[in-house]
């Protein structure tokens, strides 16, 4: 029987259902779920063992059970049901999020610091502080015994993060006892104590999952275990860092931000896997709060589709109905797009052909403004982020394939890669500038914007940026206001600013630098409105049109866009984070970025629609090279849609090109080393083997 970590085509279903009606979970029977899973075409499930309600589906001997499996081992019948139709299992067990837990144990909950906004997981939740020893032991119990009465495939610890910034006696006797410091009173980047913390914080949340994984590795030496990636992808307020993926067998995560996202995180799943499949999850409605809003056919094949063509397996989540019923014509939907993906399988794999990596660091992953007390704009993203998936966006439109470095891999894989995105990196160790500095100096390309690593991780603010060498100019200033424009001072940039003669920009107030040229050229300046920076609602006649605030007063001193060489390499650098817009001129000024003034030449590209998403992945074993061509529109076009796909052979002979799904061989030029041909389809999802000759 296939193992889990094999499957492509996973399913898991929620069920987080309490126990204060009898008619909860009365209708279960694992028999059925396991009928529907084959007949959807499933390889694997994630089955539940613990649900955030705290109760078990098991004879746990500490904890809540279920009553629905006080005289049944439904985790026992429910994986026995799956096994004996061949789908791989795997076990998901809720921690921190217990609510049995934290109604017995008050002590053990987490406690909120005073000065902060309690976010996110007020209201049904209740939480616990990953400190708390005996909460800790009892999750050890547990995971211990469950592990040791089945053998799973897998092991899927869920929620191992930070649902608040605890104040707890113990989290501050911890601090105490490894710093020597009192804890902060408040949250402020440029506080050398709250920066102290925010590590503890991050440290000991990775060491919470660790210890839950290695119990359950004493039992099973070599057992697959990871945890949920989905906080890593969210704000610094739950102290998991992406990175932290290192410490699973396989990167695993839960998202529902649709496409701009999804593109992003199975290119980030990939820099963080390791040997085994990575899995991208989300939910067969349109998110997780939604019961019965499932998604169109259409999207759903998307969604999985993306997967197949970066190699990722792919999960649904389902829930359950409070009354154990299962909705058969979910299973009908979702069986029909797994019959489309599982073609694919034998074709996916091999070596990404991606020629930009754009940073995502955990180390700028928090938002520069909360400071002294300050809320900034705080949430589940920041400044970063924004720009990261703003960025992965732009470059998914202009047909450019990508790859993700964090800080974990900058150093070791920068050298793959011939241009480096650093979107928004306020906060920038100077050990990762310096990789950037020498990967410049030996011949690549980066396009940086916004503060670049002007905050450090001890919380110092600096006057200049640590690259000002690279890019070419230093910083005099920051930008206190709402908006500021961009005049374009070249041809090219002119043409792609379209009608407007300037392209709008957002700072980050009072982070976002002024800067002047030390050495690089300008390729655009700096433009702000009237009364500029002071804030629209203020009284005193400091604006020039009551709804928008156009450009006004030139400031040719103070370029936004400089280009600069550097060694053997150059460098873009963008005072604002141009690429968060959704501006048609924002993307066409990203085009002569890249491809012009960087001169990038992707080895893989294409001309079509913005909304055709094309990679490639090399297969020397198979001498040759898998192109993904994914119609990523909203709705079916219900029309042929074309993409001229060009593929740079690297000294190679081509065969023949092939559409895997129909066999059929397409027409092909070759000019200059440079194969070209035209995918025509109306499929959404279309792989190709461009095939080399031995
Ligand atoms: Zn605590």
């Amino acid at each position: 029987m296939p193992s889990y970590l094999q499957a492509r085509r996973r399913m898991l279903l929620d069920m987080h259902i309490p126990d204060w009606d009898p008619a909860f979970l009365r209708s279960y029977e694992p028999a059925d779920l396991a009928t529907l899973y084959a007949r959807a075409g499933a390889d694997g499930a994630l089955v539940y063992c613990k649900s955030h309600v705290g109760l078990s589906y098991w004879p746990t001997p500490v904890g809540g059970i279920h009553p629905a499996a006080a005289s049944r081992d439904l985790v026992g019948e429910t994986k026995k049901a799956l096994e004996d139709k061949g789908i791989g299992v795997a076990a998901y067990h809720s921690v921190i999020f217990d609510n049995w837990a934290g109604e017995r144990h008050p002590d053990w909950r987490t406690r909120h610091m005073a000065s902060y906004p309690v976010r996110g997981w007020a209201g049904r939740y209740i939480t616990m502080c990953a400190n708390q020893g005996d909460y800790r032991l009892y999750e050890k119990t547990q995971i211990t015994a469950l592990v040791e009465r089945y053998d799973f495939d897998a092991l899927w610890l869920d929620m191992a993060f930070w649902t608040a910034i605890c104040v707890c006696a113990t989290c501050v006797a911890k601090f105490h006892a490894e710093t020597g410091l009192d804890l902060p009173e408040r949250v402020d980047w440029q506080d050398p104590r709250w920066c102290s913390f925010q590590c503890a914080r991050e440290r000991w949340i990775a060491e919470f999952f660790v210890e839950l994984r290695d119990a359950a590795r004493e039992v099973r030496p070599g057992l697959a275990v990871t945890h949920n990636l989905a906080p890593g992808l969210n704000g610094w307020f739950h102290g998991q860092q992406a990175d932290h993926a290192r410490l699973d067998s396989f990167p695993a995560g839960d998202l529902y931000g649709g496409r701009d996202q999804e593109t992003f995180v199975l290119a980030l799943m990939r820099t963080l896997a390791g040997d085994e499949l990575t899995e991208f999850m989300t939910s067969r409605t349109t998110n997780l709060n939604q019961h019965c809003s499932t998604k169109s056919e259409h999207e759903m094949l998307i969604e999985a589709a993306a997967a197949v063509a970066y190699g990722s397996a792919f999960l649904f989540i389902d829930a359950i109905d409070p009354t154990g019923r299962l909705n058969a014509r979910t299973y009908d939907r979702i069986g029909r797009v797994f019959t489309q993906t599982k073609a694919f399988d034998r074709f996916t794999g091999g070596t990404p052909l991606e020629d930009v990596a754009i940073l995502y660091s955990d180390t700028a992953r928090i938002d520069p403004t909360e400071v002294a007390g300050q809320d900034g704009a705080g949430g589940p993203s920041s400044p970063h982020q924004r720009a990261v998936v703003g960025i992965s966006r732009m470059l998914r439109r202009l047909h450019i394939p990508f790859g993700v470095l964090t800080d974990n891999t900058l150093a070791s894989r920068v050298e793959e890669f011939k241009l480096i995105v650093l979107p928004e990196a306020t906060r920038l160790t100077i050990e990762a500038c310096d990789v950037i500095r020498r990967f410049v100096h030996n011949g690549g390309s980066v396009y940086a914007s916004g503060g670049a690593g002007m905050l450090q991780v001890d919380g110092e603010r600096l006057d200049d940026f640590l690259l000002a060498d690279v890019f070419g100019c230093s910083v005099v200033g920051v930008e206190d206001g709402e908006c500021i424009y961009y005049r374009p001072v070249t041809g090219s940039l002119t043409e792609a600013c379209g009608v407007d003669p300037y392209l709008p920009a957002t700072p980050v107030r009072g982070w976002t630098p002024r800067v002047r040229l030390s050495g690089g050229k300008a390729l655009a300046t700096l433009n702000v409105p009237f009364g500029y920076p002071t804030p629209r609602s203020q009284p005193g006649h400091a604006f020039a049109s009551i709804h928008s605030s156009p450009p006004w007063q030139e400031c040719p001193a103070n370029p936004t866009l400089v280009a600069n060489r550097y060694g053997a390499g150059q460098a873009v650098y963008s005072t604002c984070a141009i690429e968060v817009e959704h501006g048609e001129a924002h993307q066409e000024f990203l085009s002569v970025i890249m491809r012009e003034v960087l001169a990038l030449r992707p080895r893989v590209t294409a001309d079509a629609h913005p909304d055709t998403w094309v990679i490639g992945a090399d297969q020397p074993d198979h001498n040759r090279v898998m192109i993904s061509v994914l119609q990523w529109t909203e709705e079916p076009t219900g029309a042929w849609t074309r993409a001229a796909v060009t593929l740079a052979c690297a000294g190679r002979t081509v065969n023949q090109v092939v559409d895997v799904a129909s066999g059929k061989p397409l027409d092909f030029t070759v000019d200059d080393d440079t194969v070209s041909f035209d995918v025509a389809s109306p499929e959404v999802f279309v792989m190709c083997s461009v095939e080399f000759a031995m």
